[in-house]
């Protein structure tokens, strides 16, 4: 055997129900004393809940998706300005992403608090978007300190949501089983991380404030996270990038439309990762039993529904040729690169 393979050092804690305990029992950890807080409007009254044992200096809710750097650097700036030695994030991967770019400048630790299953809290990847073009980047610095998952606070999360964002957490998964640092730690996380994913996302699905399924589904999507962490980003990774940056569509849902479409192509020349998945999925084929998911789920289907235009289709194809891994099982052409989003602009069968 030949890996490298590299675990973060971070604190995860998972305390359902007592979300603002933990997050306290954190920042003193820090010996932080001048908090400021990044939630968006909508994750507002979550933030009051989740802070209320502390006493934050500043607290910012300019959330914008993607991370524009304009609403980054005001971000920083206000940071810099309230002298805040630590950060605590209460929102989904757009609000940790804000987190992340001030801490790329000031160095703060952040205590993120996830309230969906994007899965960013355990990265150590930023990204930020200029002139329509995302750029993402590595940096240790970003990553953050202490993670606290209270299943509580995806409650409120609507379903259609808690089904993007959890097969978002799914794609961290199965990109990983074949990304560039892709290695059999990697897998086992990916592995056990898809097997929860599959059982707790119907249980969200049926019943969105049932606990039992969010707590199931946020332990499969941090061990999806770490696993796409270590693993890095595989070709589905960066299609949905592409997708995102340049045509500004939704993140969960452009990841769970193009899954399958990804795993449609790599699975015949990926025949290891297939069979763990349709292990984990406890069906014949990876892409059976993904498929099964999805539609028990009800899954969003076609790119054309997201926002993607048909004629937008050959730009992004150059542009992901131009940042597909060449260690991608199934080499990537124009050819089946654009049948591929042809064929998930549309909707059709994956195959
Ligand atoms: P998001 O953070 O934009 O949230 C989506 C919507 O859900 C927002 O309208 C938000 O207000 C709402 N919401 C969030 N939590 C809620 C709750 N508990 N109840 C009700 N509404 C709630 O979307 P996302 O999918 O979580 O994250 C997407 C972003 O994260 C993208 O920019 C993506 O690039 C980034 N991301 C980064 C990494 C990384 O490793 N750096 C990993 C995954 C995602």
């Amino acid at each position: 055997m030949h890996f490298v393979h590299e675990s973060l050092p971070q604190r995860v804690r998972f305390q359902t129900g007592d979300a603002a305990a933990a997050v306290t029992a954190e920042v003193e950890r820090l010996g932080a004393a001048r908090v400021m807080v990044i939630a968006g409007s909508a994750e507002g009254e979550l933030a009051d809940l989740v802070t209320s044992g502390l006493t934050p200096v500043l607290r910012h809710d300019e959330v914008v998706m993607h991370v524009p750097i304009e609403v980054a650097e005001r971000a920083r700036a206000a940071a810099v300005e309230s002298r805040a030695d630590a950060i605590v994030s209460v929102g989904g991967g757009s609000t940790t992403g804000l987190a992340k770019a001030v801490a790329l400048t000031t160095g703060l630790p952040i205590v993120a608090v996830p309230t969906t299953y994007a899965g960013s809290e355990a990265t150590a990847v930023w990204g930020l978007t200029e002139a329509s073009r995302k750029t993402t980047g590595v940096d240790p610095v970003v990553l953050p300190r202490a993670v606290v998952y209270d299943a509580t606070l995806l409650r409120s999360l609507p379903v259609e949501l808690s089904v993007a964002s959890g097969l978002n957490a799914l794609a961290h998964c199965v990109d990983s089983l074949w990304a560039p640092q892709a290695d059999p730690i990697n897998a086992v996380l990916a592995t056990e991380g898809a097997r929860a994913l599959r059982d707790g996302l119907p249980l969200v699905a049926g019943d969105p404030a049932g606990l039992p399924g969010i707590e199931l589904a946020l332990y499969g999507a941090h061990l999806a996270a770490k696993a796409f962490a270590s693993a890095g980003s595989g070709l589905h990774h960066k299609i949905c990038h592409v997708l995102g940056g340049r045509y500004d569509l939704p993140h969960a849902q452009t990841h769970a439309t193009v899954l399958p479409y990804v795993l449609a192509l790599n699975a015949p020349n990926a025949p290891e990762a297939a069979t763990r998945l349709a292990g984990a999925f406890g069906s014949p084929t990876a892409l059976a039993g993904l498929q099964e998911l999805r539609s028990t789920l009800g899954a969003p289907r076609a790119l054309r529904d997201v926002g993607l235009e048909e004629a937008d289709i050959p730009a992004a194809v150059e542009d992901v040729l131009a940042i597909a891994p060449p260690s991608n099982p199934t080499p990537v052409t124009t050819e089946n690169l654009t049948r591929l989003l042809q064929a998930a602009w549309a909707g059709e069968e994956p195959q």
